[in-house]
């Protein structure tokens, strides 16, 4: 694996020039206006000429690519039928296992971890004929939100480069945003698909808690992590999401529910749709005035749709930080335990002179405070605390109560509306560097998006527009459990409506 291979490419971009959506190589590919071995080169090249400015792409391997491009193009030539994402090139975030190269976490101790086995929604990629290509950039075990705490640095936002792409699944969003990778998996636990979405100008899916396996997803907090996509379009999200979700008896978590056909799905304008818009998260003195104002624009624009927009309360918001940055830590300090120098991963030497711990204790202490970067550990600290016999019912045991509560205000909120709608952050990216060393100040970004996941609801990022400065807004939707169809219809119908999708940013326009 690695960066490096000539590519000559003789297409410019404008070839895709609506937004090298899937669904446009789709049709490009069904009507042989182009191979499939054309497109992943196409992609692989843009990878090699833009990918330095931003980081977002940390291992490829083109050959392997190429070579599945053109198996499919074989396929195709020989009159097969070919599955949804038949040469479609994909990028995968660095926390799903592919027994292609490596998967890092983007920490010290995994750096050299080889999986010996592909995750579930990997194996689902590759059954639908997806060309597996690249994996991107995440905070350590995607725990943060703006891709700091990544052992291969910051990526960064195509749109400014001096700031964010978001996090924890930033790689992915740059990635999309600049035209490297039409569509890109990630994960979210509070948050990490729908901000950096937001951040970039791109789309981004979490899925209900369960609707996709979670094997081979490698655990940060496992009662809220889920895998979901990225892409320029909801349409393209359908397409995605209609090919990963689905039951696996490996996940114990993993929903048996069928799987409808998304795409299919979202080509009805929905009807009577009720908008609840959530109070606190508009009112939020926090909220960046431009977001707000695009946000009023977006409400307005469904209201002439013929959407009904009703006012909702979600009381207990306010405690969605601090209930998240309980569970979420304890859940972690858990799954992180496997990693003691003597299973798999990094290993550090016993201190040689130790005379407090034996040499095995030594071992798994050194292992864990080298192998581990700043936040890991500190998330570790804080998860074992809240858990520790004198503080896990006044922490842990209280936080439960509290996400019971979160749930009932969603549940009662979707008696009367069918999507909620509201800003995916506070405010658009911010600048590296500016919250890094203020885990507070970083872990408050997070204020709407944690909600979804201690609910376990689906949610989506969709682009509204810009701030004069030119970075990208986003809007969140929010629906009921397993209403993914619901959700999607509700930002295809804007998308097609208002005809908005950010394009590439100048920066990457050039082929
Ligand atoms: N920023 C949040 C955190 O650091 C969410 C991360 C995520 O969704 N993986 O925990």
């Amino acid at each position: 694996m690695g960066l490096s291979r000539a590519a000559t490419f003789p297409y410019s971009l404008n070839m895709f020039d609506s937004r090298l959506s899937l669904q446009t190589l789709r049709e490009s590919i069904a009507n042989r206006s182009i191979s499939c071995r054309e497109i992943a080169e196409f992609f692989w090249a843009r990878i090699e000429k833009h990918n330095a400015a931003i980081n977002a792409i940390v291992a490829i391997d083109p050959e392997i690519a190429i070579e599945s491009a053109k198996d499919i193009d074989r396929r195709l030539a020989n009159g097969e039928a070919l599955p949804a994402l038949a040469g479609l090139p994909i990028s995968i975030k660095d926390i799903l296992c592919t027994r292609q190269g490596t998967t890092t976490c983007g920490s010290k101790m995994l750096a050299k971890y080889q999986s010996p086995f592909d995750a579930h929604l990997v194996i689902r990629l590759y059954d639908s004929g997806a060309i597996v290509m690249g994996k991107t950039n995440l905070d350590e075990f995607a725990m943060g939100g703006s891709t700091e705490n990544s052992i291969f640095g910051p990526s960064r936002n195509p749109w400014d480069n001096s700031r964010t792409c978001g996090g924890s699944s930033g790689g992915s969003a740059a990635a999309v945003a600049a035209g490297l990778s039409p569509a890109s998996i990630g994960t979210d636990t509070g948050g990490s698909i729908r901000q950096p979405a937001s951040f970039c100008g791109v789309c981004g899916i979490k899925p209900t808690y369960g609707r996709v396996s979670r094997y081979g997803l490698i655990a940060y907090g496992s009662s809220l992590d889920v895998a979901g996509a990225f892409a320029h379009t909801v349409e393209d999200l359908a397409l995605v999401l209609t090919s990963i979700a689905g039951h696996d008896p490996r996940d114990s978590t993993c929903l048996p529910d069928p799987v409808p056909n998304y795409a299919e799905e979202i080509r009805q304008a929905p009807k009577n749709l009720r908008i609840g818009v959530v109070r606190e998260h508009l009112e939020d003195n926090g909220l960046d005035n431009e977001l707000r104002e695009a946000l009023h624009a977006s409400i307005e624009t469904y209201k002439r749709l013929g959407a009904s927009i009703v006012d909702i309360s979600l009381p207990h918001s306010k405690y969605c930080i601090p209930t998240y940055y309980i569970i979420a830590p304890c859940e972690a300090s858990s799954n992180l335990s496997r990693y003691d120098g003597a299973h798999y991963g990094f290993r550090a030497e016993p201190d040689p002179k130790t005379t407090s711990a034996s040499p095995l204790e030594s071992m798994y202490e050194n292992t864990r405070s080298q192998g581990f970067g700043a936040e890991v550990r500190r998330r570790i600290l804080l998860g074992t605390y809240a858990l520790s016999a004198g503080y896990y019912d006044a922490y842990y045991l209280k936080a439960l109560k509290v996400r019971r509560l979160i749930r009932k205000d969603y549940d009662a909120a979707f008696e009367k509306v069918d999507v909620l709608l509201g800003p995916t952050t506070p405010r658009p990216a911010f600048r590296l560097g500016e919250k890094i060393n203020d885990p507070v100040q970083l872990y408050l970004e997070d204020l709407f998006t944690v909600g979804a996941n201690l609910a376990g609801i689906p949610a989506l990022s969709i682009p509204i527009g810009q701030t004069r400065s030119g970075l990208p807004l986003g809007m969140q939707l929010q629906a009921p459990p397993l209403r993914e169809s619901t959700l999607l219809a509700a930002g295809h119908w804007y998308q097609q409506q208002t005809g908005y999708v950010p394009s590439i940013p100048p920066a990457f326009a050039a082929s």
